[in-house]
């Protein structure tokens, strides 16, 4: 199956994203939380028809671009969930009529700008700031809401919908104790908000929370992405395990150094992307693991991603010396499967069972 592979390529592995959307999208459904995945994680139609197939009807996307992509693979219900930017209006009015979008604003320029120049129905979103400083209005800023809610109320063709927020503190997270922490300080802000504001929608949604958290309050949608493909980085958060990771390069081997105990791959940071783990003390970019039959063995790590330029990537060798040759390919799992997703989208092959 994958000797004709030649050059980096994404490997999907259908069992894993299977086992990982049917777990979360169980424990939503028991919760009676609607599960708006973010697709930014795959941006691929074909996984997301799995998704449609197994009776999730709605997106999240972080462009608009992506959210044509997908609306022409037939998603009609999508939210960008990114701050809206105005220079897309134009597009937006080109969507077509009968898909429901919902934006993202947190300021009133924009709304203003959208309530001059958009001539179609939208749901509008007010992204709130529960403590990652990415985006958003601070949670706790009730007047500073409540004026945004009047703005919108204006004009006509914006719907408010209600508050959305993404916590990315939990990213800092290390264990399940310290993403439950956080995430109930993120609940208790939440609580306080739908007091203040009780008709609107509270969407929100992590991978470590959604995948470690069993309580999520007033929370009346979730939106993880991540969860789908998991990687590294959620493993060494604790979301879950090496053998959830759903994605792995293929890589082939160029050359091999065992004096210095070094494996260089035709792989670098422009399949992989430049985000690196910090493990004791040492970052990497990835594990390099053997592709056996139908996936990968994540029992055996060769070595890791010591180092990146742009084609090149070195695996220093841990542990005795591969029986390896010029040509095989190894799989590098990846340390942050949106990104690695990303720059692979042109180049990837899906494993079935
Ligand atoms: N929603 C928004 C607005 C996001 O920005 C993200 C990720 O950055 C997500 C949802 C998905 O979160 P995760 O990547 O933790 O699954």
């Amino acid at each position: 199956m994958l000797s004709d592979i030649t050059r980096p390529t994404l490997l999907i592995h259908y069992n894993i994203v299977m086992e990982n959307l049917r777990k979360m999208f169980a424990k939503t459904q028991a919760l009676g939380i609607p599960l708006r995945p973010h697709v930014k994680t795959h941006q691929n139609q074909a996984v997301a028809n799995w998704m449609a197939e197994e009776g999730i009807d709605r997106i999240t996307v972080s462009s608009l671009s992506m959210a044509v992509y997908f609306i022409r693979g037939g998603w009609n219900d999508v939210t960008l969930g990114f701050p809206f930017n105005i220079r897309e209006t134009g597009e937006v009015n080109k969507l077509n009529r009968n898909v429901k979008l919902n934006l993202l604003v947190d300021q009133k320029s924009t709304v203003h700008y959208l309530g001059k120049y958009l001539e179609r129905e939208v749901g509008l979103y007010i992204k709130v700031d529960t403590g990652s400083h990415r985006a958003g209005i601070p949670c706790e800023d009730t007047a500073a809401l409540g004026e945004m809610t009047a703005l919108i109320h204006r004009y006509p063709q914006l719907q408010f919908k209600g508050f959305l927020t993404h916590n990315g503190l939990c990213y800092q997270a290390r264990g399940k104790e310290e993403v439950l922490k956080i995430h109930a300080n993120a609940l208790a802000q939440l609580a306080s908000l739908k007091e203040a504001f009780p008709e609107a929608e509270i969407s929100a949604g992590d991978t470590p929370s959604a995948s470690l958290a069993e309580d999520f309050g007033v929370i009346s949608e979730l939106r993880p992405g991540n969860f789908m493909y998991y990687d590294l980085m959620q493993v060494q958060i604790g979301s879950c395990a090496p053998e959830n990771i759903a994605i792995a390069l293929a890589c082939p081997v160029a050359a091999l150094y065992p004096a210095r105990r070094e494996i260089l791959i035709y792989g670098g940071a422009v399949h992989l992307s430049k985000e690196s783990l910090d493990e004791d003390g040492r970052l990497h970019y990835g594990k390099a693991v053997r592709l056996v039959r139908g996936g990968w063995d994540t029992q055996g790590i060769l070595g890791q991603v010591d180092r990146l330029s742009q084609e090149h990537g070195i695996i220093r060798v841990e542990g005795d010396w591969p029986e390896l040759q010029v040509g095989e390919l190894l799989g590098i799992l990846p340390v942050h499967s949106c990104l690695t997703a990303d720059l692979m989208r042109m180049e990837n092959r899906i494993l079935w069972p």
